[in-house]
């Protein structure tokens, strides 16, 4: 956009230059006049001269002006050459906004919408954007152009052409006046994709996490989880003065189900138990994989009585329930080791030992057992 007032001072220029020309023109033809009459008086003669001298003084100040004009315009429009192909080259759509109706777009807004640039300028704003999105834009853009929001910076779901719905970053500019209206400048970028990939990393994140603290045959925490968390709750235990009891159990006789079974039914049977402890389990119970067939259950806040219950019910409900294989059913036995913190141990590591300690003597007991570790005598 070249300046009007540029082009005022031009052809003021230039016609200023015409005007002198003429004048001397008109002087030259005067003194010609003058000697062809035989009547030259030598005074009118040197004012004539005195005149031209002035003239052509002042037309080459004007042609020196017009040069530095031509200067100022090829200036102004190599600015502009440059400036349009920083817009045309962005990598971010940009957009000025009059009325509702894109009074400008660069190639890369219409790009992002899969729209010529042509046809976009004969598109209001709202068209592009998605109903839900509508009232948000439409009031920012009120604030913006009252002048109550300095800057409009929002995401809204926008549609492409071909009805693709993509989501959009817009940062607006405050209100300029462009004509005498209100016009809004903004940028707008296609983030969809970013979206789409932070999703993505937060989602591997999130199993990446899970995996770190769950074992993948059964869903149950794992032993790395039981380290870290046991220890913790011994803590706050002793801050608030209650119990912990924790429960160890393993299969019996595991080896032979996998022995006469195949290692998959012995999967299957673990998977089964596993499924028996977690309906055992309350939200504040910690439910593990401790090893191969052994299990892990720590009960915050509960004493050795009510543990033992609980460890003899999941026994019981593992008895009751013959396991599915392919083709037949097993029943399934398991030893339970029962410890409380603190009579049997102060630290995790002391009473995961008392723990494994019980589940030995149950094993030694003859299996298919629950035995608590013996209180200390007082
Ligand atoms: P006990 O009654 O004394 O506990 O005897 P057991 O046979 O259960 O104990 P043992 O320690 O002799 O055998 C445990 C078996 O568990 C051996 C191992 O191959 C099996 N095992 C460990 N992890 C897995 C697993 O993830 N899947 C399967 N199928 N078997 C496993
Ligand atoms: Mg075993
Ligand atoms: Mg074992």
């Amino acid at each position: 956009m070249i300046d009007t007032d540029t082009l005022d001072t031009e052809s003021e220029l230039r016609a200023e230059i015409v005007r002198l020309n003429k004048v001397v023109e008109a002087l030259m033809n005067r003194v010609e006049h003058s000697s062809t009459q035989h009547c030259s008086d030598f005074d009118q003669f040197q004012t004539t001269i005195m005149l031209e001298n002035l003239v052509r003084a002042r037309t080459k100040e004007l042609e020196a002006a017009l040069r530095e004009n031509e200067k100022i315009n090829r200036a102004l429009q190599e600015a502009e050459e440059k400036f349009h192909r920083v817009l045309d080259q962005s990598l971010v759509g940009i957009t000025m906004i009059i009325e509702d109706r894109f009074h400008y777009v660069n190639p890369k807004f219409a790009e992002i919408f899969d729209y010529e640039v042509d046809h976009l300028l004969n598109m209001g704003m709202m068209e592009l954007i998605s109903d839900v999105d509508q009232p948000a834009l439409r009031e920012a853009m009120q604030k913006v152009l009252n002048k109550d929001l300095a800057k409009i910076n929002f995401i809204a779901n926008a549609y492409r052409r071909n009805g693709q719905l993509i989501t959009v970053e817009v940062s607006g500019s405050p209100a300029i006046d462009i004509g005498g209206k209100p016009a809004v400048i903004a940028v707008l970028a296609d983030i969809s994709e970013r979206l789409r990939s932070e999703r993505q990393v937060k989602a591997l994140h999130e199993q990446l996490q899970y995996q770190a603290i769950h074992d993948p045959l059964t869903g149950l925490y794992n032993r790395l989880f039981l380290n870290e968390n046991l220890e913790r709750e011994l803590l706050l235990a002793e801050r608030r003065g209650y119990e912990v009891s924790v429960v160890m159990s393993d299969l019996d006789h595991f080896k032979m189900i996998n022995d006469c079974y195949g290692h998959q039914a012995g999967d299957a049977v673990l998977k089964a138990f596993a499924d028996i402890m977690k309906r055992h389990a309350r939200g504040s119970d910690l439910d593990c994989r401790y090893g191969g067939e052994e299990f892990f259950l720590v009960l915050p806040d509960t004493s050795q009585q009510t543990a033992s219950e609980r460890a003899e019910l999941i026994r019981s409900a593992l008895v009751a329930q013959p396991i599915a294989l392919a083709d037949i059913c097993i029943g399934v036995t398991a030893s339970f080791g029962v410890a409380t913190y603190p009579a049997n141990g102060l630290s995790s590591v002391a009473l995961i030992g008392a723990a494994d300690k019980a589940l030995y003597l149950a094993k030694d007991a003859g299996r298919n057992q629950v035995v608590a570790a013996a209180q200390p005598s007082l």
